[in-house]
C-alpha cells in the first residue's frame, strides 16, 4: 500500500505576474467510498489509501492571490464555524490559527486583504470567512468585498432541509449585515486577472476560479476536482449533488485547462497542491508539478 506523504507547508505558485501561496487550514477525514463515489475501493486505494474507518485523510488548502493590483483569500477553511458531533465524524484536525492569522503569517496585514472569493459556500470551504470574536461572528477581513455566486448565497444563507448538513449560515450571515457581500450569476470578473467559471455539479451554483496573467493561466477547481487523484472525468465524488453535471462541467473545462497548460490548484489534496492536466491517448489525469517548478 501506498504511503502518503502529507504536504504541510505553503508552496508559492507563479502565474504570470500573479503569486499564488497556498496555505492550511487543517485536515478532514471523509468516508472514502463517498469521497470517490463509484470507483470502487480497488481502484482508490491505490491512489489514497484509507485509515481504519475506511476514511481518507484530506487537507484544506484556501489561497492567498497577490495580483499586482490586489490581494484576494481564496476559499477559507472550516475556521471557527461551529459543526456540533461533526469534528469527531469527520476527523476534523485543526486547532491552529484563524484564517486571518495564517494570511499575517505570510507578512500580509489581513485589513489589506481587498477580495475574498469562495467556489461554493459548504462549512469546509467558508467556515473562516467569519471569526469569532466573543460569542459573535465578525467577518475575519474587515475590508474585503466577499464575492460568491448568488444562487450559492441564497442556499447557503437559508438552507432548506436537503442541504442544511452542508452550510453552517450563521458563520456567513455576518458577512452580508456588514455590506461586504457582492454577488455574481455565473462566470464573471472577481477582479482584473481573476474569474469565476460556471460548473454547477458540486453544488447547484460551483464555479472554478482561473488566474489569468501575461499569457498564463492557473485554475482553482474547489470541489469539481477535489484532489489530484479525482482528475480522471468519472472519478467524482458522491457528495456531488449534480454527479451528471459534474461530469458535463468537466467535460467542458478539460480541453480548455489542456490547452492553457494551467496550473491545477487542489483543495483538499493532501500531498500535491499544485499540478497539471495531462492527456493520456483518450484519458486525462493529474500530474504534480514538482516544487522547483512552480516560481
Ligand atoms: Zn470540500
Amino acid at each position: 500500500m501506498k504511503t502518503v506523504e502529507y504536504c504541510t507547508d505553503t508552496p508559492v505558485t507563479r502565474v504570470g505576474d500573479i503569486q499564488v501561496t497556498s496555505l492550511l487550514d487543517g485536515w478532514l477525514s471523509l468516508d472514502g467510498g463517498a469521497m470517490y463515489g463509484i470507483v470502487p475501493k480497488t481502484l482508490w486505494e491505490k491512489q489514497l489509501p484509507g485509515d481504519g474507518l475506511n476514511r481518507v485523510r484530506m487537507a484544506m488548502r484556501p489561497l492567498l492571490v497577490r495580483t499586482p493590483t490586489h490581494t484576494l483569500v481564496v476559499e477559507s477553511g472550516i475556521g471557527q464555524a461551529i459543526l456540533p458531533d461533526l469534528h469527531e465524524r469527520y476527523g476534523i484536525e485543526r486547532t491552529g490559527p484563524t484564517l486571518d492569522e495564517l494570511v499575517a503569517a505570510q507578512g500580509v496585514d489581513p485589513s489589506s486583504v481587498d477580495t475574498v472569493a469562495c467556489t461554493h459556500l459548504h462549512w469546509d470551504h467558508s467556515g473562516g470567512l467569519c471569526k469569532l470574536d466573543g460569542a459573535e461572528y465578525v467577518p475575519s477581513f474587515p475590508k474585503a468585498m466577499y464575492v460568491v455566486q448568488k444562487g450559492e448565497w441564497e442556499i447557503a444563507a437559508n438552507p432548506s432541509n436537503l442541504h442544511k448538513a452542508s452550510y453552517a449560515p450563521e458563520s456567513l450571515k455576518p458577512i452580508e449585515k456588514r455590506g461586504q457581500l457582492r454577488t455574481i450569476k455565473g462566470g464573471g470578473e472577481i477582479v482584473p486577472g481573476v474569474s469565476f467559471d460556471f460548473t454547477g455539479g458540486h453544488t447547484e451554483n460551483h464555479a472554478v476560479i482561473w488566474f489569468e496573467s501575461n499569457g498564463e493561466y492557473g485554475v482553482f477547481f474547489g470541489d469539481l476536482v477535489p484532489t489530484i487523484s479525482h482528475v480522471p472525468t468519472a472519478w467524482i465524488s458522491a457528495y456531488d449533488i449534480n454527479a451528471g453535471g459534474s461530469y458535463e462541467a468537466r467535460e467542458a473545462l478539460y480541453p480548455k485547462v489542456l490547452e492553457r497548460n494551467a496550473r491545477c490548484f487542489f483543495y483538499h489534496e493532501p500531498e500535491y497542491p499544485v499540478g497539471r492536466l495531462v492527456k493520456d491517448g483518450r484519458k486525462i489525469r493529474g500530474e504534480p508539478i514538482p516544487r522547483q517548478d512552480r516560481a
